[in-house]
């Protein structure tokens, strides 16, 4: 049977944004006879609260969306993550790095990608006695694509895609205290639990030539991939949870009737909004 997921992180109470992205899961689901399950990706405990997790459940229940029993928390599954980590140890494509953000910033004459820096290859390139201190492992990426040769990935809207995981520079693959990051974590688990198709928003379109490199070299099936449209607000900008702003809680709290919350979702929904002004 086909596979998604749902994959929240609960570092706070979901949004529309979150509701249209699940919406995208279900209805897939529904067309396909498939099913999702649904994993908390929670390993940055730091930022994680029990609250919000419960919170996940409630407002998911609330909406209509009904998940597969076992639903996997990250955090419980470290030696999953630290297996690949030894994988990609023994393949030699990561290197320990000590910079700091501001280190990073400092190095560079600055290469961004959507508010993100572009690691420069400090410690790539100077090897220093690293090991000791606490540090993060990145990804040698040219090295890393000169072992799996060239590769590629398809989404449903965008088509065939050559994977260019180069863009994203030498991500972070492992963090220093959590010993995993998202691009590990997510691409061992879509694995493990036999996703075949990952639906997820299209602001995740570029970490997708990581995912696919981290495929390759770990030896892992590739799903099929939709990069769904963003829900925008009024403003144009996307529903964060940061600003507060679209809560399912305070919708469901306030009385809302879950028809209205998905009504809502289809009138902010740039597709929908595309279709009708052509009609
Ligand atoms: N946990 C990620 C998030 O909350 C989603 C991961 C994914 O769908 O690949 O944005
Ligand atoms: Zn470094």
């Amino acid at each position: 049977m086909k596979k998604t997921r749902f994959a929240p992180s609960p570092t706070g109470y979901l949004h529309l944004g979150h509701a249209y992205s699940a919406m995208q899961c279900w209805s897939w689901a529904s067309q396909e006879g498939g099913s999702v399950i649904l994993r908390i990706e929670d390993i940055d405990q730091a930022r994680c609260r029990e609250l919000f997790v419960q919170g996940i459940f409630d407002d998911l229940s609330w909406m209509g969306f009904a998940w597969e029993d076992s639903v996997r928390f990250q955090s419980q599954h470290g030696e999953d993550y630290q297996a690949a980590l030894g994988k990609l140890q023994d393949l030699g494509v990561l290197y320990p790095c000590t910079c700091s953000r501001k280190d990073i910033e400092k190095a560079l004459s600055a290469p961004h990608i959507e508010d993100q820096s572009i690691y420069p290859g400090t410690c790539r390139d100077n090897p220093a006695a690293v090991q000791e201190m606490p540090h993060n492992l990145r990804l040698d990426v040219k090295k890393a694509i000169g072992i799996t040769g060239p590769l590629f990935w398809t989404d449903e809207r965008a088509g065939k895609q050559q994977a260019e995981p180069a863009q994203l520079g030498d991500v972070v693959i492992a963090r220093k205290g959590i010993g995993t990051s998202y691009h590990l974590s997510v691409v061992v688990d879509d694995a493990l639990q036999g996703i075949d198709t990952i639906i997820r928003g299209q602001d995740l379109f570029q970490v997708t030539h990581i995912h696919r490199l981290l495929q390759a070299l770990l030896e892992l099936h590739t799903p099929h991939y939709i990069h769904h449209d963003l829900l925008l607000d009024k403003d144009g900008k996307r529903f964060a949870k940061r600003l507060g702003g679209g809560l399912i809680r305070t919708l469901r709290e306030g009385g809302q009737h879950p028809a209205n919350v998905l009504e809502k979702i289809k009138l902010f929904s740039q597709e929908d909004a595309d279709s009708q002004s052509q009609a």
